[in-house]
């Protein structure tokens, strides 16, 4: 499976962006009960096939001919049949080639030679597997989980054994109710280190989304403890007694619950986004505003529809995006390159910088506000006290 430290390599990657050397493959098997899978196999070899004559008449991007033979003998063995999808990422010039398992959420079999690596189609997996913690805790233990793709690390484990109260604690029974009261205190702040933990976690983007495996009963003391920043980020949470459970048992549980209330809470990021537009707060909507909060560093979370596609012009020298297709770069005065998807560019910068990506289905809301939001972390240009009077 990829790691998101595999995914930032290949978005941080230095192309020559003058020549289309940069492959990338990507296979979606078929579920078996599909009797079609044979020709998804065939469907890939064939679109191999396809580039390799284009490259062959195109001089520009003949340095791709050897990884688009490298990956026509690798579809050869590709039956359709796969529990796994695949991505293969190459570029020859650098003698650079990366292949992949992936969850089978792939938008389809494709193949891209271009001038970098086309991620876009990741973008959907970043949005069903966003990156998950699991935070297990009782009223001395607690363990923090991070499931990505799969695979589970422990991001943190402690104990905060409850004190022992023997006759020494007072004379006469001094005060059981002192000793109670002690207790509460110890086990208060012993949730408050759990909390801590995790609002620096959410602060530095360390997780997208995250369930808590607890016993009913202390839920609502962990609750109280939970900073706003982590709250917003619950999918839900299961009951159980942690310290018997392993890890393999809490990621399942966690997944569960992850599966179940993932779209809902897509659904309530959007709701946040666009009132927080409307009161000209922490949302943005439509291509233009999105590019600028991108520019600027604000974005939290980028939502879109599944489908989402729009033309846009990249600056050669800067990187500056635009929405209108201008030839000219509007803030160095350099000469712009067209994106025929302006995914092309923004994935990347997704993936560099960690931030939420989030598709949805695409409807109504979404058409009116041009199919792309985001939801903001700040906005650069209110001053703090207005930013304080309006929370
Ligand atoms: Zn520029």
């Amino acid at each position: 499976m990829i790691t998101r430290e595999e995914l930032r390599e290949l978005s941080q990657f230095r192309f020559n962006e003058n020549e289309n050397c940069a492959v990338s493959f990507y296979f979606q098997p078929v579920p078996p009960r599909n009797k079609a899978h044979r020709e998804e196999s065939i469907l890939a070899k064939d679109l191999v096939k396809s580039a390799l004559r284009q490259v062959a008449a195109d001089g520009n991007n003949h340095c791709a001919k050897a990884d688009l033979e490298r990956i026509l003998s690798l579809a050869e063995q590709l039956h359709g049949g796969q529990t796994r999808a695949k991505a293969v990422f190459a570029y020859g010039r650098k003698n650079f080639w990366r292949e992949f398992d992936l969850p089978t959420d792939l938008p389809g079999t494709q193949l891209y030679v271009n001038r970098r690596f086309h991620l876009k189609p990741l973008a959907a997996l970043f949005s069903e597997y966003p990156k998950l913690w699991v935070a297990l805790a009782d009223r001395q233990n607690a363990r923090v989980l991070e499931l990505e793709f799969g695979e589970t690390r422990q991001q943190l484990s402690i104990t905060n054994p409850m004190p022992r109260h023997g006759r020494s604690d007072g004379f006469g029974g001094y005060d059981a109710g002192h000793t109670q009261r002690h207790k509460e205190d110890e086990v208060r702040k012993h949730f408050r280190e759990l909390a801590e933990f995790l609002k620096n976690g959410a602060q530095r983007r360390q997780f997208d989304a995250i369930v808590f495996g607890c016993n009913d009963v202390n839920w609502p003391d962990l609750q109280a403890q939970l900073h706003p920043d982590v709250a917003k980020k619950r999918l839900g949470q299961f009951s159980g007694e942690i310290t018997a459970m392993s890890d393999d048992r809490a990621a399942g549980e966690a997944l569960r619950v992850a599966q179940g209330t993932l779209r809902k809470h897509h659904y309530s990021l959007l709701g946040e986004t666009l009132d927080e537009a409307r009161a000209n707060g922490r949302g943005v909507t439509g291509l233009r505003r999105v590019l600028r909060a991108m520019e600027q560093g604000e974005v939290d979370t980028l939502l879109m529809s599944q489908d989402y596609s729009a033309r846009a012009v990249e600056c050669t020298n800067c990187r500056h995006l635009d929405s209108h297709v201008v030839r000219y770069c509007p803030v160095c005065g350099r000469a712009t390159r067209q994106l025929e998807d302006v995914c092309e560019a923004l994935v990347p910068i997704a993936v560099r910088n960690s931030l939420g990506l989030v598709l949805l289905p695409r409807d109504e809301t979404l058409d009116k506000i041009g199919n792309i939001a985001a939801l903001l972390r700040f906005r650069a240009d209110r001053n703090m006290n207005q930013l304080r009077a309006a929370g």
